[in-house]
């Protein structure tokens, strides 16, 4: 009797590979393929597997083995090089093969019914594809014209730098690459895909309906968390088959399964939400690059200000710097920056008088503006004059944040909500007020300042329900708000045509954050933000468009910087700056953290893990409890690991990570490479 011995990875957090029994004898089926899903018993539960081996034999005791249920035949198996790049993760970011590989695979898939794949795969054998598109696309200029040659010369790896100031007109060029490779492609009787990666699909509407537009007689599949099941599966699908020749999705669009790629773009690389920030922390960018060098490909890494990481890589000459200087349409041209000295100018109630001045022009002139503040509700704290009560969360180390029209406290650390109390919990007091602000009170000030101006606040309070910030976005695009006011969220991909303003209220704030990246993030989002203005040619004699940054810093050079549009300038002062102080990309980190009912808990783990190996070369600092230690009623600490050499790094962390669960500790921990936020 043949007997084979299938190696499977599952989905627990156990790091091991487990054997189990094809009995070859009692099937029709073919011999099972690595890369196959396998149905199998574990402990009292079946659960889909994903086969990593076939052998004859197995260290386990024969009598131990289980028999697999059934193969998942239907589909081809995944590839050894999507294996291969699920391993790297998983070993990069120490975590078990299965934990990475199995939830890439849509849910419907990793159950024993079969009857959504068969609807999914005769929806897909049914799509049909229209004629090749008459659509009009713009001349390139010159220096788009030099990134989409450069990109696409040659087929092997390269990681180039797109570096392109907003309204460059980069989508052309992630438009246009595509094109040259899928045609070069099929020249030669090949397919070709294409992954094009976007930080958040619902902000960037524009790009997907460029994309699809554009190749209406390709199939274009987009992958992102907010997908039904059965669309997920069916795009997945079509990604994994090939189908799809292009493939739009949000970070874990990096692990889609894709035979023929050829080309990887990314835009905005430099935005935080590429880097997934639980169980999982991998950052998506960085995937991208290990893939196309793995598959020889050349990945475009697009943004108008790159991750310092990433120009630190262009300025070493790992990566390739292309770069777009001028706007792209026809007279557009980059707006004018100017700083609001709140030093001398009162605001009231977050508005300086020159800001609210320029708004009132833009409103004569039938234009529109855009105000940003990184705050939503309407006060981050209240607080009672009398007796000094302020609305502290009972369980977090967090302020409640008053939500005003919803009459509600709210933390935004647990979402705990309470009614907005009457009168002072310690004292009485009937007055308590609220202290700062967030965009609901900027709301009701400009209501009041400007009573007949049609004012839209964009947040994600105001667009919790699905869809609700696509019918928001199309509200100013047809032009039926004149005054909008919103969170970083409004800063994203849109080219808002009548827009000439942009006021930042109140970005100081982020000026003295203890974490390092907060200046680098600050600089991107104001340069996003100030890149909505003035997108659009404007008639001539009109004056150019304006952003307003109020401050009290007029000297800072962030701002300096910004005046000048000078992102190259303010990259190489943060690199010395980060190059001085021993801070990324000059040293690798790694970041554990402990939860615990009592904070002395979760340090005296984390200390028990520090002392628990040899670590030269290694600096592992002290435990320390975390900024906002509490959340939930649970306490947090974390370790800091650095060292010069990622490899040495990544050399100690794995028999670290073996030792610590080897602990069996009962407290919840969990280990970040290259962690975001410190
Ligand atoms: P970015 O993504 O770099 O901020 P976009 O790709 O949104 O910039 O382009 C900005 C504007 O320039 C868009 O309205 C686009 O249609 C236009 N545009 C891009 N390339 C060209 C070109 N070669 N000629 C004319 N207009 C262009
Ligand atoms: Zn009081
Ligand atoms: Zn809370």
């Amino acid at each position: 009797m043949m007997r084979r011995i299938l190696t499977l990875a599952l989905d627990t957090p156990l790091d091991n590979e487990f054997d189990y029994r094809w009995n070859a004898e009692d099937s029709t089926h073919p011999l099972p393929e690595v890369g196959q899903l396998a149905l199998v018993p574990f402990g009292r539960r079946e659960v889909m597997g994903l086969i990593v081996a076939v052998k004859d034999d197995s260290d386990v005791d024969a009598n131990k083995l289980r028999d697999v249920i059934a193969i998942r035949s239907q589909l081809g198996p995944l590839s050894p090089a999507w294996i291969a790049l699920c391993r790297f993760a998983a070993d990069y970011y120490q975590r078990p093969l299965g934990e990475v590989a199995l939830p890439c695979v849509p849910k419907n898939l990793r159950t024993d019914n079969t009857t959504s794949l068969e609807r999914a795969l005769k929806k897909l054998a049914a799509a049909a594809t229209a004629e090749p598109p008459p659509v009009p696309r713009p001349e390139l200029n010159t220096e788009q014209r030099a990134a989409v040659e450069a990109i696409t010369a040659d087929p092997g790896f390269c990681a180039h730098l797109l570096h392109g100031v907003t309204g460059s007109g980069k989508t052309e060029v992630y438009l246009h690459a595509p094109e040259r490779v899928i045609e070069r492609e099929r020249t030669q009787g090949r397919v070709a895909q294409v992954l094009i990666l976007v930080p958040e699909i619902n902000l960037t509407p524009q790009l997907e309906a460029n994309v699809r537009a554009r190749f209406p007689h390709l199939m274009v599949a987009t992958l992102h968390s907010q997908l039904a099941e059965g669309e997920r599966l069916r795009h997945w699908i079509a990604a994994h088959q090939g189908k799809a020749a292009i493939v739009l999705g949000t970070r874990l669009a990096v692990l889609a399964s894709m035979p023929d790629l050829k080309l990887i773009i990314i835009d905005e690389e430099h935005d935080p939400s590429y880097k997934q920030q639980e169980g999982l922390r991998y950052s998506a960018r960085d995937l991208a690059i290990w893939r196309a060098r793995q598959l020889g490909l050349p990945v475009v890494l697009g943004s108008a200000t790159p991750s310092i990481e990433s120009w630190q890589h262009a300025g070493s000459g790992r990566y390739r710097k292309l770069v777009l200087r001028q706007r792209a349409a026809a007279r557009a041209q980059l707006p004018r920056v100017g700083l609001i000295d709140m030093e001398v100018n009162k605001a009231l109630d977050g508005l300086s008088p020159p800001l609210v001045a320029a708004v009132r022009a833009r409103l004569e002139r039938g234009e529109q503006s855009l105000l940003f503040l990184n705050r939503r509700g309407y006060a981050p704290v209240m607080h009672c004059d009398a007796c000094g009560w302020i609305s502290n969360c009972r369980r977090c180390t967090a302020f409640m944040v008053l939500h005003k029209p919803e009459r509600r406290l709210r933390c935004h650390h647990c979402s705990l909500e309470l009614r907005i109390p009457v009168s002072c919990p310690t004292c009485g007091n009937v007055d308590l007020q609220p202290l700062g602000r967030g965009t609901q009170r900027v709301e009701e000030h400009v209501q009041v300042l400007f009573p007949g101006a049609r004012v839209l606040r964009i947040d994600a309070d105001s667009t919790r329900r699905k869809g609700s910030a696509q019918a928001a976005f199309d509200a100013v695009h047809r032009g039926e708000v004149d005054i909008l006011l919103g969170t970083q969220m409004v800063a994203k991909g849109h080219d808002f045509q009548r827009l000439t303003l942009v006021g930042a209220i109140n970005p100081d704030s982020a000026l003295f954050s203890q974490d390092y990246r907060a200046g680098e993030r600050l600089f991107a989002q104001l340069m996003q933000v100030a890149g909505r203005a003035g997108r659009a040619g404007i008639e001539e004699g009109t004056p150019p468009s304006e952003v307003l940054i109020q401050t009290r810093y007029r000297q800072h050079p962030l701002y300096r910087a910004l005046l000048a549009h000078d992102y190259e300038g303010f990259a190489q002062a943060t690199l010395a700056e980060r190059r001085a102080a021993g801070l990324p990309p000059f040293v690798y980190q790694a970041l554990l953290r402990a939860e615990a009912r009592q904070l002395q808990a979760a340090l005296d783990f984390l200390q028990q893990a520090r002392t628990l190996m040899p670590h030269e070369g290694i600096t592992i600092n002290d435990p320390v409890p975390m900024t906002i230690t509490r959340v939930a009623g649970i306490e947090r600490a974390q370790l800091l690991l650095e060292c010069a050499s990622r490899a040495q790094l990544q050399a100690f962390l794995k028999p670290w990570m073996q030792a610590l669960r080897a602990l069996k500790s009962r407290l919840r921990w969990s280990l970040e490479v290259d962690p975001l936020d410190i």
